[in-house]
């Protein structure tokens, strides 16, 4: 986590939550963060599209990020049940989560359409998190290196930059299990995640990019994890849903 790159800590609330969970959810991370007078990180909820007005409206003026959890590659049109980079950005969304596994796994997306979404994400003035990673399988093969560099070169679009990407890391075994890589390991693919940047994008942008680890990631470990030289904060599922565990998430990077 070098001084240049600011750390993001952000939650991924996943389907979960009615009205009243979201509302103290984001009250009580509000409150803490409007306490903070110098804060070191940048905080980010990610609520379900159900919440996001609501979460936008407890959360505003206290510093904290409001972003979505997908978005649709077109701006408009027939396209039941689905919502635009520009609705999000309507609700005062800043980033949108693309590509995660579980969108990956549950609804078959694939690089192309992860770097659609990305693009209209952008050119909505939104920050695209694009997520990437290994299942267990791929890992257990040799493949993770492979696996990781296809993912970004196919989800990351030309017009990337450090203002309107971060790239999430999130082995698939990973998330919800407890288990997590060894910081060796995650320091690795990071830095794999860096150097295909700098191909990418020229290695001035390489080094402004934020890279977060995602996978169990807790007040235990975050730390450590954190501290590691390619690793710009986290995403944070699981832990993101109780404001204690969040926030001692996010205390780890003083
Ligand atoms: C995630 O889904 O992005 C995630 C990292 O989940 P968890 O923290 O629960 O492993």
């Amino acid at each position: 986590m070098p001084q240049n790159r600011r750390p993001l800590i952000a939650g991924n609330w996943k389907m979960n939550g009615l009205k009243a969970d979201g509302q103290a959810l984001a009250k009580a991370l509000g409150e803490q963060m409007r306490a903070e007078s110098d804060p070191v990180f940048d905080m980010l909820v990610c609520p379900p599209f159900t919440l996001i007005a609501n979460v936008g409206e407890t959360i505003d003026g206290s510093g904290i990020a409001l972003g979505a959890q997908d978005c649709h590659p077109a701006d408009k049109g027939a396209h039941t049940a689905d919502i635009s980079a520009a609705m999000l950005r309507d609700l005062g969304c800043q980033f949108v989560i693309v590509g995660h596994s579980e969108r990956r796994t549950d609804h078959g997306e694939m690089d192309q359409e992860v770097k659609a979404k990305a693009e209209a994400a952008q050119a909505s003035d939104l920050t695209a998190i694009i997520c990437i990673g290994e299942t267990e399988h791929q890992r257990d093969d040799g493949k993770t290196f492979d696996v990781v560099k296809t993912q970004l070169t196919g989800s990351l679009p030309n017009s990337s930059d450090s203002s309107n990407t971060v790239i999430a890391y999130e082995p698939v075994w990973a998330i919800g299990t407890g288990r997590t890589p060894s910081n060796d390991e995650v320091q690795e693919v990071h830095a794999l995640i860096r150097d295909g940047l700098s191909q990418a994008l020229g290695d001035d942008q390489a080094a402004a990019v934020r890279v977060l680890y995602g996978g169990s990631m807790k007040p235990e470990n975050a730390r450590e994890l954190i501290a590691l030289p390619d690793v710009d904060g986290g995403l944070i599922g699981g832990a993101s849903l109780k404001a204690e565990d969040f926030w001692a998430i996010a205390e780890s990077c003083t």
